[in-house]
């Protein structure tokens, strides 16, 4: 089968002939249906495989669904050919983390080597995808594939982020989105179905900031060294209850903290290596700064029935799998609006 892999330390993903995978015990094949491109793949290439501990070659893709095309021995409760989205932090499936479906915040994965698909088992930028256990599908239900895939990191990761500070968004409260790229457009959706708060979002691009206003942000701001006097400006002086930083990089968290007003939630979500600064007089008074990472598989089911609801809908671009490294040199570039979804079959 044809796979997209990340082959070599500085070079970019190509397509390749790989064999078509076999499911052993306990594990069901997936005929691919629909895959999304994530910039955090940069974030994992960025850096030589010794300090990921990523073994080369790896099929990327962290957002996959698909069709049950096999199942490995001992697999009930599937049907063949039904249509399902991939969980994808997937853990152990027994500690105190795993017993309540969060997964993402599996105690053991680490010392395990359990890592998620496309970012260290292999991955659904390809015809087929191999997943370790039936209880990281998810039924589609009557979803299309190409537009909901996304909705497993794209939607997943900023739902979590969002539910964290949902006490914090009453009526008369504002939220900031820092990037308004694949999580942020999806973010800004979610903030308004789930909360009645004034949604402010920042990016670096116009393209970006007018997805951004199409999808329900009530401002955009520019993203640069006024953004912060600005939303101060926007907010009355006092900033926003609620700061989401879906870039993460250096300038972007010094924003987010920037804009918290007092006892503020910041979650930083993006991984773009920078870090928030917190201590007396650097932030607002007792504000909160939080790291969140993807999501529960419940929170997945909730993000899928939202979508079902209308309430959130990913602006997609198709590319063919022999596209994926055009895909992949378009999001780099930033030119992506929405997300990049590879249809391998
Ligand atoms: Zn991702
Ligand atoms: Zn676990």
């Amino acid at each position: 089968m044809k796979a997209v892999q990340y082959r070599e330390f500085g070079t970019f993903p190509e397509v390749v002939e790989v064999p078509d995978p076999e499911p052993g015990p306990g594990q069901v094949l997936l005929k691919v249906t629909a895959a999304g491109v994530c910039h955090s793949d940069f974030a994992v290439m960025s850096h030589p495989p010794e300090e990921t501990g990523l073994k080369l070659p790896l099929t990327l893709g962290h957002e996959g669904a698909g069709t049950v095309a096999k199942l490995g021995a001992g697999v009930t409760g599937l049907v063949l050919g039904e249509p399902v989205a991939v969980y994808g932090p997937w853990g152990c499936g027994t500690c105190t983390m795993c017993a309540q479906g969060k997964e993402n915040y599996c105690l053991r994965a680490a010392a395990l080597g359990i890592r998620p698909p496309g970012l260290g088992a292999p991955g659904a930028l390809a015809e087929y995808l191999l997943v370790d256990a039936p209880r990281h599908l998810v039924p589609l239900g009557g979803l299309d594939p190409v537009r909901s895939v996304p909705l497993t990191d794209a939607g997943l990761t900023p739902y979590h982020a969002i539910k964290g500070a949902l006490p914090r968004l009453v009526p008369g409260s504002t939220a900031v989105v820092i990037g308004a790229g694949g999580l942020g457009h999806v973010a800004i959706q979610l903030l308004r179905a789930l909360s009645p708060a004034r949604v402010i979002a920042l990016d670096v691009s116009d393209e970006k900031l007018d997805l951004a206003r199409t999808v329900g942000a009530h401002e955009v701001v520019t993203s640069d060294a006024s953004a912060v006097a600005r939303v101060r400006e926007l907010t009355g002086g006092l900033g926003a209850q609620a700061v989401f930083d879906f870039v993460g990089a250096p300038p972007t968290t010094a924003t987010a903290t920037g804009v918290a007003g007092v006892e503020a939630d910041v979650a930083i979500v993006g991984i773009g290596g920078g870090a928030a600064s917190v201590g007396f007089g650097s932030i607002a008074y007792d504000a909160s700064v939080r790291a969140p990472y993807w999501g529960s598989r419940a929170e997945l089911i909730e993000v899928l029935d939202l979508a079902r609801a209308g309430s959130v809908d990913v602006h997609v671009e198709t590319y063919s799998i022999d596209e994926a490294p055009l895909a992949y040199q378009r999001l780099h570039e930033g030119k992506v609006n929405g997300r990049a979804v590879i249809v391998p079959n």
